[in-house]
């Protein structure tokens, strides 16, 4: 793809530090982008790609991306509702996967969403949390505060809360059970609603790659060998790309077969394979896949 001016780069910020960090910086070395003084500090620049990325704070990520200062951004689904700024979501990237939802004592019996009638709750995401119970027309008293949520029933300071959860493992060490989930979120590419053209076809390039990996990681490429006789039922199977490539193999009557499936669908399709008298089954990952 070209572009105009070649000296141009595409501002993406990514958190500083914490559990996007990592994910959203191996995702760009699996988009072949090689990050010169990666830091951290501030920002770096791709060598071999029209990039430069700024390092920031995960909560300031919306907002710098409405004002133009970076032009994208990975960031939490959360905090993009959060932070309520005028950024257009570009992609969901399928890593920091949580959910947000609401929490009570585990002694408390609960009722439904009623419960949390006039009760206080503590949560650091106050915005998604007060337009949740306006759409069920439900008063509560919101407490912010900026970290350790779950102990804020047992040290009095609430009675309920509102938090990210991932395993719940957390929850139930603090003596909480998780009640209602209001939202799911993942880490996503946002950008600005004003990205000018050539920054837009750098965008472009970058999501071709991002889109690559994405679906190479969803994916497993499969070999197997099968009697002739069963091919039409492993096609059915087995669509592939395009269609399976068959191949014949030296023992008569049987042939090779490669395909791709989908990674969730994996085991349920090797069981109908191996009942259809497949055989020498092989399942690689994918590297990059461009469909
Ligand atoms: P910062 O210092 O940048 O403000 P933070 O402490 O607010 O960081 P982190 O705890 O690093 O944020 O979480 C960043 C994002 O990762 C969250 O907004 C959420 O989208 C996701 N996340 C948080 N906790 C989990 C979890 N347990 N499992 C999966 N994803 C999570
Ligand atoms: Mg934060």
């Amino acid at each position: 793809m070209f572009c105009k001016n070649t000296m141009e780069k595409l501002k993406l910020a990514v958190q500083k530090s914490g559990r996007l960090s990592e994910k959203s910086l191996q995702l760009l070395k699996e988009c072949g982008i090689k990050l010169l003084n990666e830091d951290r500090k501030l920002r770096s620049i791709a060598s071999n790609f029209q990039l430069e990325i700024l390092y920031l704070r995960d909560d300031d990520i919306p907002q710098y991306v409405e004002q133009g200062v970076a032009d994208t951004g990975i960031v939490g689904l959360n905090e993009v509702h959060e932070q309520q700024k005028n950024v257009v979501l570009v992609e969901y990237l399928g890593f920091a996967n949580c959910r947000l939802s609401l929490a009570i004592p585990k002694e408390e019996a609960y009722t439904g969403l009623r419960y949390f009638e006039n009760k206080k709750i503590a949560t650091s995401y106050p915005n998604i949390l007060r337009s949740f119970f306006e759409q069920h027309h439900i008063s509560v008293e919101i407490e912010t505060i900026g970290g350790s949520v779950e102990i804020a029933p047992s040290i009095g300071l609430s009675q309920a809360i509102f938090d990210i959860v991932s395993t719940g493992s957390t929850l139930i060490m603090n003596g909480l059970k998780e009640v209602h989930t209001v939202m799911k979120s993942e880490a996503v590419l946002i950008r600005n609603f004003q990205c000018s053209e050539n920054k837009m076809l750098i965008l472009e390039k970058l999501l071709f790659r991002i889109r690559a990996v994405k679906n190479a990681s969803e994916n497993k490429y499969i070999l197997l060998n099968a009697p002739n006789e069963v091919i039409p039922q492993i096609v059915q199977i087995l669509p592939g790309m395009k269609s399976p490539t068959i191949l014949p193999l030296a023992q008569e009557g049987w042939s090779s077969l490669h395909s791709v499936v989908k990674e969730d669908q994996f085991w349920d399709i090797i069981d109908q394979l191996k009942a259809l008298g497949a055989q020498g089954i092989l399942v690689c990952s994918i590297e990059k896949m461009v469909i």
